[in-house]
């Protein structure tokens, strides 16, 4: 800073103004920057005058008085005092102000406090001034009260004049360094690509950035072209926009390239002429902004905003306020309103009538920032379908992270739903259909225990009245009297029998019908809207007083046969009562139900012909004692008056051989004769007679080929007499009593003898085991007979010859069968022909009974 030669206080006042103000006008002619001008100012005023402390300050460019310069002036009294003038800016001709006392100054009551804590008693301000007015003032301070003197203030005024000329040359001679100097900072600081070029192309100035990008100092730049910076192909397009720039002769925007690190970079260039103050253009200056990252943003939003609209997602926007914002082609599908319909309107609309409430749930979450995520609920389309949907929601923020509104991402799941719904239906109905099996199998025993008709119905109306949840039942009977009418039999549940008495038979009306002609489950949701309904005279509906019935179920219990054996009727005051479900329940249990009333009716038939079976045989077997008791008694009662008759014969026989006259002797014979024969026929009567296993108790196991033997050895003689052979195969053991195996075997082979043909006789007894019985054969080779006579021969006192012929009563074969039949056998002739021999077969079961 130039040296100021300090006042010599012997000097005369004067003189020490005026050596003062030489130096002082000898400094500013050497200063080199304006603060210098201010010191060397500041300096000259407290040299020149009265004052202890002086300062210098000018209006800055927003007209604010400023300090430039000062003396022992504190940083509060400076900040306190900044601003304040006596004059505005541009002031034409002020005067100086001197303030003698300020203290005594009322308008500075604001300023006492500083002012005295600052020391300051008395102050001047000296204008400094220009042709354009003020631009700022001298202030000199004095510790005491002070009445500045005129001669004071008019070396004050001179030094002002002259420093406000200097100032004035100086911020002239420093405004294009300094214009030069800000415009370079402020370029440097920009974030967009500068430069300036001369009509040459060569670089005149670049900014920092340019610096950055391109890897290239100012100071390198500076008078190259872009064919020394850039790649030939890039700085002839640069060149080549330059040009464009330069014939046009105004501002072009345009997008270049240029090469980067990281590959090539777009940027939108401002491109204009630059001219000198006579209008020659002198070069082309570009600011040039990288857009790379907004291309690619733009690109991205783009893309996204394809995706969002190609979506098949409803994707949609709202505020806070639940107002729709954006909705793309997705919502336009799914919900049926356009874009234009519905941006700006309250997402409500889209609500479905019951789920207002999750919207103002979904937004609440919004607000606080958390997303929704695969939300299930239900929408409304524009033409009022409510259709399922899965919302996705997530809050949308500002740059700042504030919530503003959400996105919203809906899918239709209608058809999922359809799908889940149709699974969980039919899994209900597989398990609604397991259950009813379960059910069915767990009654089905019930009911086929019961062989009670009338308390199995009763139980199957229970059943079925509860499981179809009735609030009554009953089972009407399908029967029809002699005459063709039906008649009222039927069982009730949850009713007492009054509620029905009186009505006419269900059958005659048309709902009722098809139920008994079998013809289907009828399920009606209320049947007084049944087309059916009220069709029959004379109630035409319900008659009065009948139970309120509007759920109405009816099946038919159809038989294994076909026959309908009834129907199950269930009724329910309240509309709608009956599923599908107690359909498939009540057919099952009819199905069970007609096979446990076939079962009960067969039962009851089966009884009453056992009982009929046991009455019938109680009375064969009276008829068969009796039968016994009378010819037992008979025979008996016949042989004592035949036995003396035979007697008296045989005794007149005797005496009177060869004295009768004439046919005497012969009618003797004759008596003789008949009673042998009638001794004969009551033994034989009395063998049948008695011939019944009653008698004798249970049968005994007994070898059949012993009995054959025995049965053999009684009748030796007369097997000698007729030279006959007897043979047998294995017998087996059979249960029956001795005696009476003995008479059939006897019966029939004495029937082989006698029956004999003109050859010896030969008869073979066999047996064999068939189908759980012993079945016997006795064959011989007599003279066998006409098969048509196989029955007749069984009969009591049938014979085909006379008895001249073949002796005989005819009740062999009779006992025979009898014998049989008792113990359950049966006795046939297998096989004869005339002239060939017969083989009569009979059987016993093999195993006793
Ligand atoms: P009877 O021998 O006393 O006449 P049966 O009841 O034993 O009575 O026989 C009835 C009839 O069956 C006989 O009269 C006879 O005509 C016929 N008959 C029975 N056994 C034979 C047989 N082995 N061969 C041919 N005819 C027979």
């Amino acid at each position: 800073m130039p040296a100021v030669i300090p006042p010599n206080p012997t000097d005369g006042v004067e003189v020490r103004r005026l050596t003062a103000l030489y130096e002082l006008l000898a400094v500013l002619t050497r200063v080199k920057t304006i603060t210098d001008v201010y010191d060397a100012a500041v300096g000259g005023l407290l040299a020149a005058t009265e004052a202890d402390r002086a300062a210098i300050l000018t209006f800055d460019q927003d007209g604010i008085m400023r300090f430039d310069a000062w003396r022992d002036l504190s940083p509060e009294y400076r900040q306190a005092v900044t601003g304040h003038t006596p004059w505005p800016k541009g002031t034409q001709n002020p005067e100086p102000v001197v303030i003698p006392d300020v203290l005594a100054d009322e308008s500075l009551g604001a300023y006492w406090d500083i002012l005295t804590r600052e020391r300051i008693r008395a102050v001047a301000f000296i204008p400094l001034t220009l042709e354009t007015g003020v631009l700022g003032k001298f202030a000199l301070y004095y510790a005491n009260a002070h009445q500045c003197a005129q001669d004071e203030l008019a070396v004050a005024r001179v030094i002002a004049g002259h420093v406000a000329l200097v100032i004035e040359r100086k911020r002239a001679e420093r405004a294009p360094a300094h214009v030069e100097h800000r415009l370079q900072k402020i370029l440097d600081n920009s974030g967009t690509v500068v430069f300036l070029k001369d009509i040459q192309g060569r670089y005149l100035l670049v900014n920092r950035r340019f610096e950055d990008v391109f890897h290239v100092t100012k100071a390198q730049a500076i008078g190259k072209t872009d064919y020394d910076l850039f790649p030939p192909d890039i700085a002839e397009r640069f060149r080549e926009n330059d040009r464009k720039v330069l014939a046009a002769n105004q501002p072009l925007t345009m997008e270049e390239e240029a090469p980067h690190d990281d590959g090539i970079h777009s940027y939108l260039s401002i491109k204009f002429p630059i001219d000198d103050q006579d209008g020659t253009v002198t070069g082309v200056c570009g600011i040039a902004t990288d857009i790379t990252g907004r291309k690619q943003l733009e690109a991205a939003s783009m893309h996204l905003a394809a995706i969002v609209e190609s979506s098949d997602d409803a994707i949609v926007s709202k505020d806070l306020n639940g107002i729709i914002t954006s909705w793309n082609q997705g919502a336009e599908r799914l919900f049926g309103y356009t874009a234009a319909e519905v941006i700006g309107k309250p997402v409500s609309i889209l609500a479905a009538p019951d789920r207002m409430d999750d919207m103002k749930v979904i937004l609440d979450q919004i607000r606080q920032g958390r997303r929704v995520e695969h939300y299930e609920t239900l929408r409304r389309r524009n033409n009022g379908e409510t259709i399922h949907v899965s919302l996705t929601v997530s809050p949308v923020r500002d740059a700042s992270g504030r919530v503003i509104g959400a996105s919203k991402i809906a899918r239709d799941i209608s058809d999922r739903k359809r799908t889940e719904t149709e699974r969980a239906l039919l899994l209900s109905r597989e398990q609604e259909s397991r259950k009813t099996a379960e059910l069915l199998n767990r009654i089905s025993p019930m009911l086929a225990a019961e062989l009670d008709l009338e308390r199995l119905v009763q139980s199957i109306t229970d059943l079925a009245t509860e499981l179809v949840g009735a609030e009554f039942g009953s089972f009407f009977h399908n029967v029809v009297n002699e005459q063709g009418e039906s008649y009222v039999l039927y069982t009730l549940s949850g009713a007492p029998r009054e509620a029905f008495a009186g009505f006419p038979m269900p059958r005659n009306t048309e709902i009722f019908g098809p139920t008994f002609r079998g013809e289907g489950v009828i399920r009606c949701e209320d049947v007084t809207r049944d087309p059916r309904y009220g069709k029959t005279a004379p109630y035409y509906g319900m008659p009065e007083g009948h139970l309120p019935v509007r759920s109405y179920l009816a099946v038919p219990v159809v038989s294994r046969s076909s026959e309908v054996l009834g129907g199950l009727f269930f009724g329910h005051s309240t509309a709608g009562k009956f599923t599908e479900q107690h359909e498939t329940i009540l057919t099952g249990l009819a199905a069970q139900a007609a096979i446990a009333i076939d079962n009960a009716r067969l039962f009851e038939q089966a009884q009453w012909v056992q009982n009929e079976l046991k009455r019938s045989n109680e009375e064969l077997r009276r008829a068969n004692q009796d039968l016994e008791t009378f010819a037992y008694s008979a025979s008996h009662d016949l042989q004592e008056p035949l036995r003396t008759v035979a007697l008296s014969a045989q005794l007149l026989e005797r005496r009177y051989t060869g004295q009768l006259q004439g046919d005497g002797e012969q009618f003797l014979k004759t008596i003789v004769q008949g009673a042998k024969r009638m001794e004969n026929l009551i033994r034989d009567i009395l063998a049948y007679a008695t011939a019944t296993k009653y008698a004798e108790g249970p049968p005994p196991q007994v070898d059949s080929g012993k009995v054959l033997g025995t049965v053999l050895e009684s009748l030796k003689g007369l097997i000698e007499q007729a030279h006959a052979t007897i043979t047998s195969g294995d017998l087996p053991v059979v249960s029956m009593h001795e005696n009476r195996l003995a008479q059939l075997f006897q019966n029939l082979i004495s029937n082989g003898l006698k029956y004999r043909g003109k050859e010896a006789p030969l008869v073979h007894i066999s047996a064999i085991e068939r189908d759980g019985w012993s079945v016997f054969s006795v064959v011989d080779n007599g003279i066998g007979m006409d098969p048509k006579f196989s029955e007749l021969i069984f009969g009591l006192f049938k014979r085909l010859h006379s008895r001249s012929e073949y002796p005989g009563s005819g009740i062999g074969l009779a006992i025979c069968q009898r014998i049989v039949e008792q113990y359950g056998g049966r006795i046939w002739l297998e096989h004869s022909v005339p002239g060939e021999g017969s083989t009569f077969c009979f059987t016993f079961p093999a195993r006793p009974r």
